[in-house]
């Protein structure tokens, strides 16, 4: 099954105990709209070349949608499509009155200039510049996205609308109206709920070992601040391949090391583990943080971990998910668990629209409780209903939405 035909399995999956009719849960599957953009931009050899982008809407009952922006080869329909869907269950947990969107160019960002990305990006959003706004649909990042880049789509999606709009876009550089806080926020928030996590199931915090596959924005301060408060993180990768050490990894010197030779691989007093070899690893926590689907039918067998914390969008699919429950593998899914992330999009976005500018300090007395009291409201519902984490996710979520709805 593809992305979305996931992310619709899941909403059915859920609904066994939401029980809305089929009418509403056909309504729920379907996206409010689709767009498909192809634009041009001038290369540095002169020569005109095209790209594929998308902007997927799929609910705004709560609020304008929201949702990343992603630059990878593998960006396509489908999966725009679900990950727009997540949002929009993602923000109804964490209680934002945000909806869900997601967009993409599918493009490989290592072949550009950075003039050539910087054309990208602005004309990227000039093509979706009459579906988006700061009351409409808020962009951000997402994979191989950053805060250089949405400044520049800030900056350009001004010139279209003639007039200052610094909410139309959140995770821009501090300088440009963004929110101090925001780069960690969601590997910071996947933090706080290990630490529910962690409380809820009676572990010993300085015994739990973590695997995290995808060491970039997400699962790098996921992993250095779990570090921080005395986590062992024990295997760390990007899309190149992996790091294991058994009395566990300095990972603020492992991306030093990454960032000076252009590999995690070589980095002394470690050995190498593959991406997939990471997943079957006997840790305490898997963290997958990089890409969809990297647990399914084939490999959720051999997982060895007690708990998942989903920190990329979709990492199990639903049939892994059914495996991993009867092998009693706990998963906190993506909609609760990466939340932290469009939270602090969101105080960015009310910062912007009230002039205000609040400290660090601020902005993490805000998410804390934010992302504590979602897990355990998810959690009472596990408890309730006796179903995964996902689907007591789920509960929470959809019924929040179908409530707005009618
Ligand atoms: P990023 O581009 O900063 O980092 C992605 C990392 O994953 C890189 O280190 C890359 O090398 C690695 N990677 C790519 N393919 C891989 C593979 N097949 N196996 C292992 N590693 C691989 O992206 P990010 O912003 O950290 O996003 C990671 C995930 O988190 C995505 O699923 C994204 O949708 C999700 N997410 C991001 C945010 C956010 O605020 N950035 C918020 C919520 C969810």
């Amino acid at each position: 099954m593809n992305q979305y035909e996931n992310a619709i399995e899941q909403l059915r999956k859920a609904n066994r105990y939401l029980k809305y009719k089929e009418s509403v849960v056909d309504k729920l599957s379907k996206i409010e709209r689709f767009i498909e953009v192809n634009f041009s931009i001038k290369m540095d050899s002169g020569e005109v070349k095209v790209f594929r982008g998308y902007r997927s809407q799929h609910c705004n009952a709560l609020g304008p949608y929201k949702g990343g922006l992603r630059f990878s080869l593998a960006v396509c329909e489908d999966e725009v499509k679900a990950l727009s869907m997540w949002m929009t269950w993602k923000c109804s947990v964490a209680g934002i009155p945000f909806g869900g969107g997601k967009g993409g160019v599918e493009v490989d960002v290592s072949s550009l200039s950075e003039g050539e990305l910087e054309r990208l990006s602005r004309s990227y959003i000039r093509s979706v510049a009459e579906v988006i706004g700061p009351d409409r649909d808020i962009p951000a990042p997402d994979m191989y996205t950053n805060a250089k880049i949405m400044e520049w789509m800030v900056d350009e999606y001004e010139k279209v609308a003639e007039k200052p709009s610094p909410g139309v876009i959140t995770g821009k550089p501090i300088e440009r109206g963004g929110s101090e806080g925001r780069t960690e926020a969601t590997g910071q928030g996947g933090v706080y709920i290990l630490e529910e996590l962690v409380k809820k199931a009676g572990l010993d915090r300085d015994r739990v070992r973590i695997a995290v596959q995808g060491i970039g924005n997400v699962g790098y301060f996921f992993a250095k601040l779990a570090m921080n408060l005395d986590y062992k993180i024990v295997a760390i990768s990007d899309s190149r391949g992996g790091i294991f050490n058994d009395g566990g990894i300095d990972v603020v010197k492992a991306l030093e090391y990454k960032e000076k030779n252009g590999n995690l691989a070589g980095m002394p007093g470690v050995s190498p583990v593959g991406n997939e070899q990471l997943l079957e690893l006997p840790v305490d926590v898997l963290v997958p943080a990089a890409v969809e689907n990297v647990v399914d039918g084939d490999n959720a067998g051999k997982i060895k971990a007690r708990y998942i914390v989903e920190m990329a969008n979709g990492p199990v699919t639903p049939e892994a998910d059914d495996i991993l429950t009867k092998r009693e593998i706990v998963s906190i899914p993506d909609i609760l668990a990466n939340a932290g992330g469009v939270s602090v999009s969101y105080f960015e976005w009310l910062q912007n629209r009230s002039g205000e500018k609040w400290t660090k300090e601020e902005v993490l007395n805000k998410l804390e409780p934010l992302m504590r009291d979602s897990f355990i409201k998810v959690w009472e519902n596990k408890e309730k209903y006796k179903c995964t984490m996902r689907e007591a996710a789920y509960i929470l979520g959809v019924r929040k939405v179908v409530e707005a709805l009618i």
